[in-house]
């Protein structure tokens, strides 16, 4: 059976020194906040070619912290709309509702299944002061288009990156990450964290980010407790030197599947051959989805669905069930996600190449 994610695999290579870092962790007895979130903090700022990263608990947290940042620091207020892509994980919907923001969804462009920029336009009123732009599968989204429109409009702009570890910053306000253990730079837990070239804005997030204090036992903000963990910082240090190597391997991946894949009942993805993708996930599209999926399980081949059910759509969304969003809605019925990762080998691309080719 070829798995979808085999995160032990992946992590395998590292786990040596993923135990010489517990000793030494157990050794020093800090537990929060201490050198290696500080490392780590300095090391991904600097991969991400900005001046300030802030770690936190998770890639929601990171999204819900930044625009509650923003609001602490007078930019937004509540009940501003942001410009969000329908087509995404939840998560970046939830992170603009639980800052207190109205989340105005936008239908992506098919080819990309990123957020379509030709209909933004018609969705911004006197309201809209912010967008929240996600690289899914970890595409980059049309950025020059966006930040043209963010200008125009003197919008702030935030990319949701959780899937996107590795893209050319393209000069946005803030950037989230997620350190989920199965994404493309993964903890062995939670994990996230907010890059950006804004002191204040950093200092803000840091500060939300543990009980609205700056100086420990005096509060400033209504703040909440999501810090990035002291280890996981430690275990993403030792990780994150591999990245760009990884994600090479991942672009190799799909360069195979772009080339050899051969099949009139499949859509491969839109990739344009450069750096602009790290294939966080491998998408492709077929009409009869449960079909193939069940056919490719049949012959050991692991796949899953991102996503089965659109934000828009789902129970908890139910004040966004009226409208109608039938691109998002058509690509939620027909991705297929196929196994995606730096450590395929030759032999498991081959097979998988082969077995969807004679569907
Ligand atoms: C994974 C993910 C998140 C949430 O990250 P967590 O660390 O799981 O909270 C947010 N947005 C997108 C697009 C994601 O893929």
């Amino acid at each position: 059976m070829i798995k979808f994610l085999d995160i032990k695999a992946i992590n395998a290579p590292f786990e040596t020194a993923f135990q010489e870092k517990l000793a030494t962790f157990l050794e020093k007895g800090w537990y929060i906040l201490g050198d290696e979130v500080t490392a780590f903090e300095a090391e991904f700022a600097s991969y991400c070619g900005s001046k300030y990263c802030v770690g936190v608990g998770n890639g929601l947290d990171a999204i819900i912290l930044t625009f509650k940042a923003y609001v602490e620091l007078g930019m937004l207020h509540e009940g501003d709309e942001i410009v969000v892509p329908a087509n995404t994980y939840i998560a970046s919907i939830l992170g603009i509702l639980h800052a207190g923001l109205v989340p105005v969804l936008v239908e992506p462009d098919p080819e990309t299944f990123n957020i379509d920029p030709k209909r933004i336009e018609a969705k911004i009123t006197a309201k809209t002061k912010g967008m929240l732009i996600v690289h899914l599968y970890g595409q980059l989204a049309a950025m020059d288009a966006i930040m043209e429109i963010a200008y125009k409009h003197d919008l702030l702009i935030i990319e949701d990156a959780a899937q996107a570890h590795g893209l050319p910053f393209k000069g946005s306000h803030a950037r989230t990450f997620s350190f989920y253990p199965g994404k493309n730079l993964g903890a062995l837990g939670d994990g996230g964290a907010v890059v950006t070239n804004d002191e204040k804005l950093a200092k803000t997030i840091k500060s939300l980010s543990n009980y609205g204090s700056q100086q420990k036992y005096y509060n400033d903000y209504l703040g909440f407790n999501s810090r990035l963990d002291e280890l996981q910082a430690a275990f993403l240090r030792i990780k994150l030197p591999s990245l760009a190597t990884e994600n090479e391997k991942r672009r190799a991946v799909a360069k195979r599947y772009l080339s050899e894949i051969k099949n009139d009942k499949i859509v491969l993805p839109f990739y344009d051959g450069s750096d602009n993708h790290v294939f966080h996930l491998f998408v492709i599209r077929t009409s009869k989805r449960d079909e193939l999926q069940q056919y490719l399980l049949e012959n050991g081949i692991q796949t899953m669905i991102h996503y089965p059910v659109a934000p828009h759509q789902q129970k908890a969304m139910l004040d966004y069930h009226h409208l109608s969003f039938p691109i998002t809605e058509q690509i939620h019925d027909e991705v297929l996600s196929l196994p995606m990762s730096s450590i395929l080998t030759e032999e498991e691309i081959t097979f998988i190449v082969n077995i969807i080719n004679a569907y």
